[in-house]
């Protein structure tokens, strides 16, 4: 289409198709408004969708990581094991596509380049980079929180002669690692998921580590039938349980502190809580994300847990994460993670001792040593909260460039809106729960929310929402003062975004939970929309 052809005109512009846009989509379809999905991807899923790398699977038990708006079909799904691999969690996003007719609304293999509002008409001009053009009153950003891979800037990569990917952006095809030199380079969660299924396959496989990361077993296997009925028979009481819970997730979670109690006593709980699995270790105490000597029991105890399971000492030792609180960077949660390490085809590089220098045409070169590779797996990160935000050239208010707004890092209120900004949503945005809770339930929350607010404005025909500077920076600064009260800023995590060579270093997530987080959000709607500007 000519860039000069009129915009379609929308009531909603949604960007991205993953859990988010698609239940947006659903919603907002429903309740009559004119909307279209744009997404990047050819096809549904979001994260899943891109995600495919070996061994890639969900760290909070399937049956809470779905959707619980539709009754039936939370009843109907069957997940075949406690956490779903990515194909299953990809066939239930298509399904669900499908089951609510949600395809004929989508653009796929588009990519949302720049959005500018009007001020005298209040709505947006969305263009695409096939020159396609949208005009709506809303735009949302449903483009996920870890959806903008982050290649890191080694020199020598575009004269590497075997085959390299990110785990982030895995070839649909697949990849056969059989009979080849691997290697990997990252250690989060992508690294501790894919390294244990490439290392079955790889003849030999190289993992580059520069900070090691805290994993707890998921002791995931199929789904227990009985378990699944018993679940399914309380479903609508557990999901109420999730959605008021700190993390969006059903887990034992006790706010108690452990500062008085014996030792012991504090081990054998976390010893308990292992044995769950997941993140579970992570609710034993209120305490543990403030209080340093009482991380220091658990980061001990998952020390005493990597010496076990790793026979060589010296790579245990190396394995152990020694500069960061537990739980201050984002958990790990494996299936046979350390245990690889005692495979006579697998090997731990210290990066930290000797960084990687270049890539070479035949593989990675190190301040102490040369190796080859036939493939080697980037598992090194995301832009995270703020990259696909920002990816779009977003022009508000007086031509303000939200680029130029977040320089400093993001600034919103609750998450969702942006001063200077009106119209324009973010969901599971910087400054609310998302990615510290089940994201599923946080998606749920503010696309629920999200609608509400829209069809609030129609009923009163007002085409003007926009979240106060006052209300903005007061927000912003309880969400850093939460953070601050906590042990999260001590690490070089993501959430800080550390992870990205200047990148200003806030700590973006809200750190007072999801139930919390519900309340002040329903509070806010409840007082006409407190702190947001609407008119006419
Ligand atoms: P990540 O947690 O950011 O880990 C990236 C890894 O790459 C880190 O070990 C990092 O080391 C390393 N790295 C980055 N740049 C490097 C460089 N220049 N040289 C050497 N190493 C470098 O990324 P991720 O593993 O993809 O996970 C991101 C998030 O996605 C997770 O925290 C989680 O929230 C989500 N995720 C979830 C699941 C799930 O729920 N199942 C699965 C995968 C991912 P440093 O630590 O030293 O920076």
């Amino acid at each position: 289409m000519p860039v000069d052809a009129k915009p379609e005109t929308l009531d909603v512009v949604v960007v991205g198709a993953g859990f988010s846009g698609l239940y947006l989509l659903h919603w907002l379809r429903k309740d009559g408004f004119a909307v279209h999905v744009i997404e990047a991807g050819d096809d549904v899923g979001g994260t899943w969708y891109w995600n495919r790398y070996p061994g890639a699977r969900c760290d909070i038990m399937s049956l809470d990581y779905s959707m619980s708006f539709d009754p039936q079909l939370q009843q109907e799904w069957h997940w075949p094991e406690r956490y779903s691999a990515q194909p299953d969690i990809l066939v239930y996003a298509r399904h669900i596509a499908e089951r609510f007719d949600l395809r004929r609304d989508i653009s796929f293999g588009v990519k949302v380049t720049a959005a500018t509002f009007d001020e005298g008409s209040d709505r947006w001009t969305v263009e695409g980079d096939d020159g396609r053009r949208w005009n709506a009153r809303h735009v949302i950003m449903a483009t996920g929180c870890l959806s903008v891979p982050r290649i890191p800037d080694v020199p020598g990569l575009e004269d590497f002669r075997g085959d390299w990917y990110h785990t982030g952006d895995w070839p649909h095809e697949g990849v056969d690692f059989t009979g080849k030199k691997v290697a990997v380079i990252g250690t989060g969660s992508s690294g501790i998921q894919s390294i244990p299924v490439i290392a079955q396959q790889a003849a030999e496989l190289t993992v580059f580590q520069r900070t090691p990361n805290f994993s707890v077993p998921a002791w995931n296997g199929p789904m227990d039938p009985a378990f699944e009925a018993e679940h399914k028979a309380h479903y609508d009481e557990l999901r109420e349980v999730t959605r008021w819970s700190a993390g969006g997730y059903l887990v034992e979670d006790n706010n108690d502190p452990a500062r008085h109690l014996p030792r012991e006593e504090i081990e054998a709980e976390l010893e308990r809580r292992w044995q769950q699995g997941g993140f579970s270790l992570l609710g034993a105490y209120g305490d543990i994300m403030t209080d340093l000597e009482i991380n220091a029991i658990v980061v001990d105890f998952v020390h005493g847990k990597i010496r076990e399971k790793v026979k060589d000492p010296a790579v245990a030792e190396l394995l152990c994460p020694k500069d960061h609180p537990f739980g201050t960077k984002r958990l790990c949660v494996d299936t046979g993670y350390y245990e690889t390490y005692n495979r006579d085809n697998v090997s731990l590089v210290d990066i930290r001792k000797a960084p990687i220098e270049t890539i070479t045409p035949t593989g990675i070169r190190t301040a102490q040593a040369e190796h080859d590779f036939d493939v080697i797996v980037f598992a090194t990160g995301f832009d995270a909260m703020t990259g696909a935000i920002l990816n779009v050239d977003f022009k508000g208010r007086q031509g303000a460039s939200l680029r130029e707004k977040w320089a400093h890092g993001p600034r919103s209120y609750l998450g969702l809106m942006v001063s200077g900004f009106p119209n324009l949503f973010t969901v599971t945005g910087p400054q609310s729960p998302s990615v510290l809770a089940n994201v599923i339930t946080a998606i749920e929350q503010h696309v629920e929310w999200i609608c509400d607010c829209i069809n609030h404005m129609r009923d009163r025909q007002l085409s003007h929402i926009e979240a106060r500077k006052d209300a903005e920076d007061k927000w912003v600064d309880h969400v850093i003062a939460l953070g601050d009260a906590t042990l999260y800023p001590q690490a070089n995590s993501w959430y800080m975004g550390a992870n990205i060579p200047g990148k200003p270093r806030v700590f973006m997530p809200y750190v007072g939970g999801c139930g919390t987080y519900r309340k002040v959000c329903d509070q806010v709607a409840a007082e006409n929309y407190r702190g947001f500007e609407l008119a006419s």
